[in-house]
């Protein structure tokens, strides 16, 4: 069992202007044998908080457990959590198989030949047993990023940390690993935490994602429910590509209105609003429909600006017939649709999302 909890840590860095806070009070517990994805953008401390799990960093206030054992003062050597890191960090002039075993030579009292069996049963799981007497110099960057797997492997540590770990590799390669890593975690089963700002990874690997920014954690759920049902504005933004459209709106009287609509609403969201009034309008560029002719009060009268082909769909950039607004809807590639094409935006009740204009907090 390794269950991890990060209770109120947070982690204060001083520099020439004064205090930054790096990580802000962030609580979360990540299950035994969970993968957990921390995402959000540069900056937003998940390298930090990282580190601070891994005994790298200093906790300044706030608690680390493990198993339900306060590890704020345990040595970093002595946690029994393996980190793998984006540079990979492997020692050039030794061969794989030391770079393998090194941590265990120096961190267990295990005779040499059952250490040599752990080395070589972890390069078979990772298809790298040909590489074992190379040097790191000496491999491709999907090679390194495979020992540096091992080496986290061989220790048959309680938790693995991965900081960024594809983020060197090339595209065709990142993918190939990103399935590779998730089923050798499936079948290892331990604990993982894994920071990434590639939302392709986020989504696809984790049971669960934390995205935070500017050090505080803004939801922590699975993909799906992150996606569908975006705790704020900014989770909204931050996950999906086209970015999810916002319009600011005002409400009154059951109607959003906005520079470019007037949208009214039912029942259900107007229970939702009830003494609101400054708000964003949300709708995914992909939940936008492309109707011949306005035929309801959810239905825009917009001009094609631009179509980019992607293949099996086309990212289309409309402007509203009024205001000066622009949406983002995405449809079938083989739609025939052109700059300049008069199209009807529809914008479909059940998939709009509403956020508080001020706080960002999701509405509904
Ligand atoms: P990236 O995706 O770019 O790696 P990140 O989300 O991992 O970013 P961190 O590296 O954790 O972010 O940094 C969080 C904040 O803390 C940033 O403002 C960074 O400049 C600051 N920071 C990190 N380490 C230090 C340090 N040793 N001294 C001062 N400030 C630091």
């Amino acid at each position: 069992m390794a269950t991890l909890e990060l209770d109120s840590i947070t982690k204060t860095f001083q520099d020439d202007n004064g205090e930054i806070v790096a990580v802000d009070d962030i609580s979360m517990a990540i299950d035994d044998g969970e993968f957990l994805v921390v995402v959000g953008p540069s900056g937003c401390g998940k390298s930090t908080m990282l580190r601070m799990v891994a005994g790298l960093e200093s906790i300044t206030a706030g608690t680390v457990s493990l198993d339900g054992r306060v590890i704020n003062d345990v040595k970093s050597q002595e946690r029994n959590i393996a980190m793998v890191f984006q540079s990979y960090a492997l020692y050039p002039h030794m061969s794989v198989r030391e770079n393998m075993s090194f941590g265990l030579e120096e961190s267990t009292d295990l005779p040499d030949d059952e250490i040599a069996e752990m080395v070589s049963e972890t390069a078979e799981l990772l298809g790298i047993p040909n590489l074992l007497d190379r040097k790191p110099t000496d491999l491709s960057g999907g090679q390194q990023q495979r020992v540096a797997l091992g080496r986290a492997i061989v220790r048959d540590p309680e938790v693995f940390l991965m900081d960024e770990p594809l983020s060197n590799l090339d595209a065709k390669l990142r993918a190939q690993m990103r399935t590779e890593l998730q089923r050798l975690q499936e079948d290892l089963d331990v604990t993982t935490v894994y920071v990434t700002h590639d939302q392709t990874e986020a989504m696809t690997m984790g049971d669960r994602i934390a995205i935070l920014n500017d050090g505080r954690l803004q939801q922590v759920a699975t993909p799906l429910e992150c996606y569908h049902e975006p705790a704020n504005q900014f989770v909204a933004g931050f996950l999906g590509e086209p970015s999810m459209n916002f319009f600011d709106v005002r409400y009154a009287d059951g109607v959003l209105v906005g520079d470019a609509l007037e949208y009214p609403v039912g029942p259900d969201i107007r229970a939702s609003l009830e003494g609101a009034t400054d708000l964003v309008l949300g709708i995914r560029p992909e939940d936008v429909e492309l109707a011949e002719r306005v035929s309801n009060d959810h239905d825009f009268a917009t001009v094609v600006d631009v179509v980019e082909p992607m293949g099996d769909e086309n990212t289309v950039h409309l402007r509203f017939e009024t205001g000066n607004q622009t949406l983002i809807a995405t449809a079938d590639g083989f739609t025939r649709i052109a700059a300049g094409d008069a199209v009807t935006a529809r914008i479909p009740e059940d998939a709009i999302h509403i956020f508080d204009r001020e706080t960002g907090e999701a509405l509904h």
